[in-house]
């Protein structure tokens, strides 16, 4: 077995745990062995650790050292619920780029279909979630949190900077938003959310909705995208700045 990443799912200040699926994928596919090496994110840190006992419920790593404390970009997505495979392709994307939280939101244009049965979609988001970030060698998981309706969503009180994405809003870009916000904040890294619309767009209300509650709109540029694409145009941006 050579030196691989896993993500502890239960953990300790010295040891790590993997357990149900992940155990059983270590004992009886790869053959873990105690004494073997690897590395274990646990609490947004990676270690370098050694397996003590393996069973086909659980594994149980040593941990030996800290290797590195990357930790994810203090981004927030508001990802309206859209055509599975695409939200799918998204949320691995998003995870890749160092998405800290992922919030799928039914919108008015959300499909009927799609909204009735997002709440058992999470699971799968959440596993989809959990391999981009050991294969992006992240140091820590996305949250992917329960579904929920735009207007409870905005509703909630936070301290984060909000932008809108909105492909009818021609003067003010992305770019311009975050660095007018990276200028008036005290923080080196202040939070973000970016909210993006289904696929048929955000409806009139909705929009007035985010104004409201203060979210200001930013454009991509003056093609529309579809909602993945803006997904990911807007975390590369974030994260460029
Ligand atoms: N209403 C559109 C499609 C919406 S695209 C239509 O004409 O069919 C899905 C989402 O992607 C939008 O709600 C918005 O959040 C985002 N988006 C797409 N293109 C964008 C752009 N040029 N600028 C900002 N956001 C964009």
């Amino acid at each position: 077995m050579t030196r691989r990443r896993w993500i502890a799912d239960t953990f300790t200040d010295t040891t790590a745990s993997l357990l149900g699926a992940q155990a059983e994928h270590l004992a009886r596919v790869l053959r873990a062995q105690a004494g073997t090496q690897a590395d274990i994110v646990a609490g947004g840190r990676v270690y370098q650790a050694v397996i003590e006992t393996v069973s086909l419920e659980e594994v149980r790593f040593k941990l030996l050292s800290v290797l590195d404390a990357e930790s994810a970009l203090p981004f927030t997505l508001l990802l309206a619920v859209f055509k599975f495979d695409r939200m799918e392709w998204a949320i691995e994307k998003a995870t890749e780029l160092g998405v800290s939280t992922i919030v799928p939101i039914i919108a008015r244009r959300t499909e009927k279909h799609l909204a009735l049965s997002a709440d058992k979609r999470v699971e799968r988001w959440r596993r989809l979630a959990h391999e981009a970030a050991k294969q992006s060698r992240r140091a820590d998981l996305p949250a992917i949190e329960d579904p929920i309706a735009l207007a409870t969503r905005l509703s909630r009180n936070t301290s984060a900077h909000q932008i809108l994405l909105a492909e009818d809003e021609h003067t003010v870009s992305l770019r311009q938003r975050i660095q007018a916000a990276l200028k008036i904040s005290s923080n080196d890294l202040p939070e973000f959310e970016f909210a993006i619309g289904p696929e048929g767009g955000w409806t009139p209300e909705e929009i007035s909705l985010f104004a409201k509650h203060n979210w200001q709109p930013a454009s991509l540029g003056p093609r529309i995208l579809r909602a993945e694409t803006a997904a990911i145009a807007t975390l590369a941006v974030a994260s460029a700045l």
